[in-house]
């Protein structure tokens, strides 16, 4: 059975494929599902024999256990070498200091989450290098940049299969694929490029934890003894941790520093969807999609714990394209009613925006529009069961 989703405009819809989550026998297991979706979305097609085939993932930040499992990734891989190409799993380094700030620190994070050869039969590369200057420079034509900053083993690989686990972000409001290639494929340079908002505190709800000063990478924020926090506009990146880990909700974006709020956040996601652009721009039809919608958390998985999600679990979905598959994950969970007991301070209702209910002053789908604009994709698809 499909359904095509009806708010697009014109245009040919994309096939996303989807399987939900009900199982009473091993034929309907998460891992069958994935390795149906594999052949479903035809990505066999897309790996060249012998190809170097990235299988990109996020790790996990130490303290997180809602990435997505390296279960999923050893069928996946084992799919591709079905395929004829020759599969590694990747990841770049963070911006921030956490655990995957340098190659080294990042492995370690990934065994302790799972990856090894031994679970996943292949080889985990950390794409840009030991501390993220294995940099190639993609020339684009975007609104923001004219090149971007991509990781080295992104570039090379011959294609791409990539893994991401659907939830909120507390900049882009949702994290899907699109986020994943932005973040995911960029440099730490790459990751600054697409960061430059500026954040501040209001002191009158501050309680001077010192939370914000104990995340930020750059110690830009600053709590003194006795004093509410203060962030170095000079010194501060625009990484958000302080945003996510302040839990009185005492960091706001600096909009003085930044003009208008959308526009700032709409500057912030055109600049991240430049980028995603970018890592995949020299791949056509060689790059294949799958996102989990479950454990659909109010944060990324760069943030060092889970939170309760916000919906029920959803399903596994895989497509060709990115702006496709991401649209159709954030309609699935915003059809869903979400949970009271979670970070959700609104928008509880079915049909409401969920992204929006835990982080108000986000755009998230501003991605949409950006990423068609670049010709990434379409918004217009056809939801196929599986
Ligand atoms: S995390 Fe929030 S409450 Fe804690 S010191 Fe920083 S701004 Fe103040
Ligand atoms: S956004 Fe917050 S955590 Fe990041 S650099 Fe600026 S002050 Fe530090």
């Amino acid at each position: 059975m499909s359904v095509q989703n009806q708010d697009a405009k014109s245009g040919e819809a994309a096939k996303v494929y989807f399987a939900d989550l009900r199982a009473r026998n091993h034929h309907d297991s998460k891992m069958s599902k994935v390795a149906r979706l594999f052949d479903a979305a035809g990505f066999a097609g897309l790996i060249r024999k012998n190809g170097l085939i990235a299988v990109k993932m996020h790790f996990g930040e130490r303290g997180n256990d809602t990435f997505t499992s390296p279960v999923f990734a050893r069928v996946v891989v084992d799919k591709i070498r079905e395929a004829g190409g020759r599969p590694f799993l990747t990841d770049t380094n963070t911006l921030y200091s956490g655990s995957r700030h340098n190659a080294i620190d990042h492995l370690l994070t990934a065994y302790e989450h799972g990856f090894s050869f031994a679970t996943v039969n292949a080889p985990i590369i950390i794409a840009d290098g030991l501390r993220s200057n294995a940099c190639g420079e993609v020339p684009i034509e975007g609104k923001h940049f004219k090149s971007v900053k991509i990781a080295q083993g992104i570039l090379e690989a011959s294609g791409m299969i990539v893994l991401s686990h659907f939830k909120g972000h507390e900049m882009a409001g949702f994290g899907g694929a699109i986020k994943n290639l932005a973040m995911g494929c960029a440099t730490a340079a790459g990751k600054k490029d697409q960061h430059s908002i500026r954040f501040t505190v209001d002191e009158g709800k501050c309680v001077s934890c010192g939370e914000c000063q104990r995340v930020c990478p750059v110690g830009a924020a600053i709590v003194r003894r006795g004093e509410k926090a203060k962030i170095n506009a000079e010194r501060c990146i625009g990484c958000g941790e302080c945003v996510t880990v302040c839990r009185v909700k005492a960091v706001d974006i600096d909009w003085t520093s930044c003009g208008s709020g959308e526009k700032a956040m709409h500057d912030f996601t055109e600049r991240m969807v430049e980028y995603a652009h970018g890592a995949v721009v020299g791949k056509k039809d060689r790059v294949g999609y799958i996102n989990f919608l479950m454990n659909i958390t109010p944060d990324c998985d760069c943030v060092p714990w889970s939170d309760a999600p916000m919906v029920p679990d959803i399903g596994i979905l895989a497509s060709h394209d990115p702006v496709a598959l991401d649209k159709a994950c954030f309609d699935l969970v915003n059809q869903q009613a979400g949970f009271h007991s979670s970070h959700l301070s609104c928008n509880c209702e079915a049909g409401k925006d969920k992204f929006k209910g835990v982080w108000s002053h986000t755009t998230g789908e501003h991605q949409f529009t950006a990423a068609v604009n670049l010709g990434m994709g379409t918004t217009h698809y056809e939801l196929v069961n599986i």
